[in-house]
């Protein structure tokens, strides 16, 4: 039967993917040597590059004031980045505290600048809910507002696109980004990680609309530097090439499965699908206000914990790995990004239904 990988990061890539890739690993569209050995200033990589580039902006609807940089450096390296390039000596910037990402970016930018935090998640034993966007203590002179959409560890999304004014709104989606539509246009700055959604760790991109560039400090790190970046088109330094290579291949299977809206459907299909399961009995537990539930990452919890280590191994000998929560908040997690189909959904919920029968009191 089937293997199903619900790992938070890096995670399962789209299976058509992963054929394409393994079919030309070593003579890449007959170039007599594989994509990661190409130069990236040869003809073919840049045209290859401009290509995932052009299917990413479709597939977000990027508006044309806005560039795509692809970087190095992940999530962590955009919590120094944004600061750099965004955040003037002496400035301040608002950070909303939405769980354990968040919480990071904040302490990251800390080093920079004046960080204003806003906490927005309330939590008893019982129950996780956020505030609202529209209730959010912003200030009015913040350089920036960093919040993070979905919170990975947490299970914690956030819908509603907080209402910034003129002040830029930055977000981190490294576990959101292509799994819904957004308004691009509402966002000063958008950035993720690509090990979720969008191929393997080593890319990171970054959408940023063009006003905000050519504000970098001057001891900012040049590969660091978005104006750098985006006027040597993604290329002042090697960028991750076969990274680059695989990112393109996953947004050409996104699009002609119909693209954002296409798998939204999905997405929200698996993710009802496993919280009405978790929902419907006491044997199972996610405590998070049903307004604010990821539909990336899926906390839940065993009411008996005593069984958390038989249920990991059992599941395991099933086939549905990586359910172990994060530690620091326990229990298990299933991630369900783009790549994972429904059928594998279906295969946790049967074998959640299946384990909880035969562990009944
Ligand atoms: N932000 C979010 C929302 C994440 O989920 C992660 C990693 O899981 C990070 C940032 C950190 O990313 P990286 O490990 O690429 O630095």
């Amino acid at each position: 039967s089937a293997t199903y990988n619900f790992c938070a990061g890096p995670a399962m890539l789209p299976t058509p993917v992963m054929a394409k890739a393994q079919a030309e690993f070593i003579n890449w569209q007959d170039n007599g040597c594989s994509v990661m050995e190409l130069s990236h200033r040869s003809k073919v990589f840049m045209q290859l590059a401009a290509k995932a580039e052009a299917d990413l902006r479709s597939l977000m609807n990027i508006p044309a004031n806005y560039k795509v940089l692809f970087m190095h450096g992940g999530g962590r390296g955009q919590f120094s980045a944004v600061p750099h390039n965004l955040l003037p000596e002496g400035g301040k910037a608002d950070y909303v505290i939405s769980g354990s990402w968040s919480k990071a970016a904040a302490k990251e930018a800390a080093n920079y600048g004046e960080i204003n935090t806003v906490e927005v998640v309330t939590k008893t034993d019982e129950s996780q809910t956020v505030l609202a966007p529209a209730d959010w203590a912003l200030s009015k002179d913040a350089a920036y507002v960093h919040y993070c959409p979905n919170e990975t560890v947490d299970g914690i999304e956030i819908f509603d696109i907080p209402e910034t004014g003129d002040i830029p709104l930055v977000a981190d989606m490294s576990s959101t980004i292509m799994s819904r539509e957004i308004d691009v246009s509402r966002f000063g700055l958008i950035y993720a990680g690509a090990q979720k959604n969008i191929g393997p760790s080593g890319l990171t991109i970054v959408i940023v609309r063009e006003d905000l560039l050519g504000n970098a400090r001057l001891t900012t790190p040049s590969v660091l530097n978005y104006q750098l970046a985006a006027s040597n088109d993604s290329m002042y330094n090697t960028p991750p090439t076969f990274a680059w290579y695989l990112a393109g291949l996953v947004f050409e299977w996104l699009t002609e499965l119909g693209g954002v809206k296409a798998i939204e459907q999905v997405n929200k299909e698996k993710a009802a699908l496993l919280y009405d399961y978790i929902d419907s009995n006491n044997f199972y537990v996610n405590n998070i206000d049903s307004q604010y539930r990821s539909l990336m990452n899926v906390p839940f919890w065993l009411t008996d914990e005593s069984l958390n280590d038989a249920f990991l191994a059992e599941a395991e000998q099933a086939g549905l790995l990586a359910l172990k929560g994060h530690r620091s908040v326990g229990g298990m997690r299933a991630s369900i990004y783009n790549a994972m189909p429904l059928a594998g959904v279906q295969a946790l919920v049967d074998f959640m239904t299946d384990f909880a029968d035969r562990n009944k009191l």
